[in-house]
């Protein structure tokens, strides 16, 4: 079977400066893959990197036998290859539940209906406050809805840039569970943190990242 994620000799530059250096990394298909980094280390920039967020030189770049570096966004979106922000970007003034729909809404998803549905039982709570406005959540139900908002799309490759940072901790071990749950749904996922207290109980393997060098661990 075709890996999630292949990765071969990726690289970033900004502004000249190299961000990202021969990145090699794979992700098997339904498996959970740890990338562990210090701050600044480059683990937002290889996850917009991936996502074509910005510009980038790789070998290879594919995603179950796509070319992503082919790919615009919205396909990336509509191929089910999706990315949660570290900072939440929520639009406060929307609902929840138009907070999450929106990517439905932009990428044209037709069965973003099914989609709720899903997202609502693997997080009842965020169906119990689907009708408040996101700016009238705590960060850490904040945190919920962005992830909802990711799962929209993102039913084969869900990439979660530090989604334990800044969550308390009754609520870290409730997304400790939601994101286990994934795993029994097929998703492949890439899990940053900046070391490995939350992520070892739920990776298959793990990455390490420093000065925006990966290696195997
Ligand atoms: P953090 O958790 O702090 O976001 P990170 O591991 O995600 O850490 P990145 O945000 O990817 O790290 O940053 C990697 C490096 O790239 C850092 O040294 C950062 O200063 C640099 N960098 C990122 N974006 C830019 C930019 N737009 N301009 C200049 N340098 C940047």
């Amino acid at each position: 079977m075709n890996a999630a994620l292949e990765i071969q000799s990726l690289n970033v530059a900004i502004d000249r400066i190299p961000i990202l250096r021969d990145v090699c990394l794979e992700v098997p298909a339904g498996k959970m893959v740890g990338l562990i980094g210090r701050n600044g280390a480059g683990k937002t920039t290889l996850m917009r990197a991936i996502m074509g967020l910005m510009p980038v030189k790789a070998e290879r770049l594919m995603s179950a036998g796509m070319d992503l570096q082919q790919l615009k966004p919205f396909q990336l979106a509509r191929r089910g290859i999706s990315y949660m922000p570290e900072d939440r970007r929520l639009i406060p003034s929307l609902t929840v539940e138009e907070n999450i729909l929106l990517p439905a809404w932009a990428n044209s998803i037709r069965e973003a209906k099914e989609r709720l549905e899903w997202i609502y039982g693997l997080m009842p709570e965020v169906a119990d406050f689907r009708d408040r406005r996101a700016l009238q959540l705590s960060g850490g139900q904040q945190k919920l809805v962005a992830l909802a908002r990711a799962l929209m799309p993102g039913h084969n490759l869900l990439l979660l840039d530090e989604p334990f940072e800044g969550v308390a901790p009754v609520l870290s071990q409730r997304l400790t569970e939601v994101i286990a749950n994934l795993r029994k749904d097929g998703l492949s996922v890439i899990l940053s943190e900046s070391d490995d207290v939350h992520s070892a109980k739920l990776v298959d393997l793990v990455y390490r990242i420093e000065r925006g060098v990966v290696t195997a661990r």
